[in-house]
């Protein structure tokens, strides 16, 4: 969400003129955007704030905090300028003024960005649907920081993708905390719908989305996903704990015999997906056997990659009051033990994508060699091909080996 947003700013700043500072050092202006998920992202974030305000001593340097972390340390951020997660677009004017000195952090009104293009990968684009969350996961400050859901109309998503396909983009990341809840909050019409709207009346080529959520992920959606034809067969589905009780005490509402249901859906359609997760270890009360379950459910689904996080006490939370009954070390060796477990997993499952046909989107000149082609194809795995490929462009490819976890082909 942040990345997105970073690129939105970006491009309404170059449109007014401002420019790119080759290094940061030659910086007038700073702005970070930054995250307040978790403990160790803001401890990054005041590490480079001093970092600035050293810097700041040396040459005139306006420095400017927005982001979930503004919205969360408006107090403590040592910043010329500190606006929360409602006010990131205001910063161009804020600029244009020349406003020295600003705190802002209210909610009232949010007013959604235009989406753009990616800067440097001027051929996808993230597009916001929904910003905030109303699910309100023990453990989880998004819902304090971003705020309620809202939707953005789904008449403005299409005007603005028909926008970006005017301008060269073929491919859409729909995003959100929970896009499966997508309207809902504003009577618009259901995230099923969105989907075949966008794949129906829009010439976008690819369409993917982030994140869904088990309670919300229904039928209609899984049926949107494999019969719509633009829609990425990549699925990403945060399970964070594999126990009944772990995904009560982190208000989840659903329990892991419903994940499996939704597996066992996909499954039945019989065509090839791709399945990521996320995962949290350490929660208040996880114990030796809860975490074994997490480790069952990680080898029975079989997920082409995890994201996965150790839990830290976040302010506002309900979790924030449980107490925490494993050290920072046994946290840690759960977490090490899992990704080797789920590491093991993409290694010994790489190789059922061999001589399978797949069509790749180039996303660049590999950084190895100028004659390597990097791109992703239709369940999101990266995909290297040996020939020349144009940037932006699909190419239909044989996947004929692999090295790691990354899969080679060739042009058919
Ligand atoms: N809306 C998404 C998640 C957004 S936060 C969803 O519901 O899946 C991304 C991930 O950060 C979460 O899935 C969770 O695994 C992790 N996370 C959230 N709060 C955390 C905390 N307090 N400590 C560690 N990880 C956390
Ligand atoms: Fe946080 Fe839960 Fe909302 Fe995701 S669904 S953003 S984890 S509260």
């Amino acid at each position: 969400m942040n990345f997105s947003l970073s690129e939105q700013l970006y491009k309404e700043l170059i449109n007014n003129n401002f420019e790119p500072a080759v290094k940061q050092e030659d910086a007038d202006v700073i702005i970070i955007n930054a995250c307040s998920v978790r403990q160790h992202a803001e401890d990054k974030v005041f590490q480079r704030i001093n970092y600035f305000k050293n810097l700041k001593k040396q040459k005139n340097l306006k420095l400017i905090v927005t982001g979930c972390f503004a919205q969360n340390q408006k107090d403590n951020a040592d910043a010329d300028v500190v606006l929360g997660t409602y006010h990131i677009n205001e910063i161009p004017d804020l600029l244009l003024n020349e406003v020295d000195n600003k705190v802002d952090t209210e909610m009232n009104k949010y007013v959604f960005m235009e989406p753009v293009p990616e800067p440097g990968y001027e051929f996808r684009s993230m597009v916001d649907i929904t910003v905030g969350c109303d699910n309100f996961c023990t453990y989880c400050i998004v819902p304090y920081v971003r705020g309620r859901q809202i939707s953005r109309k789904s008449k403005d998503i299409i005007d603005s993708i028909k926008k970006l396909v005017d301008n060269g983009v073929v491919e859409v990341t729909l995003l959100g905390q929970n896009v499966n809840s997508y309207g809902l909050d504003s009577n618009d019409i259901p995230f099923s719908e969105l989907l075949r709207l966008i794949n129906d009346k829009t010439d976008i080529k690819r369409i993917k989305f982030l994140t869904s959520h088990p309670k919300d992920f229904t039928d209609d959606i899984i049926d949107a996903v494999f019969t719509l034809n633009k829609v990425s067969k990549y699925i990403h589905l945060p399970v964070q704990s594999g126990s009944n009780k772990i995904l009560k005490a982190m208000n989840r509402k659903y329990t892991i015999e419903h994940y499996f249901e939704i597996i066992d859906k996909i499954r039945s359609y019989k065509q090839e997906f791709a399945i990521s997760t996320d995962l949290l270890i350490g929660f208040p009360g996880e114990t030796e056997k809860d975490f074994m379950e997490t480790i069952e459910v990680v080898k029975k689904v079989e997920y082409d990659e995890a994201y996965m996080f150790k839990y830290s006490p976040r302010p506002h939370t309900a979790a924030e009051k449980f107490k925490e009954s494993l050290s920072e070390q046994e946290k840690k060796e759960r977490l090490n033990y899992l990704i080797d477990v789920q590491k093991n997993i993409e290694k010994k499952n790489i190789t059922k994508h061999l001589n399978k046909k797949r069509t790749v989107l180039i996303e660049g000149v590999s950084k190895k060699s100028d004659k390597e082609f990097i791109g992703k194809d239709e369940l999101n795995k990266t995909v290297v091909v040996g020939t020349k490929a144009d940037v932006g462009k699909f190419y239909n490819v044989t996947i004929n080996n692999y090295k790691g976890v990354t899969l080679l082909g060739e042009l058919n």
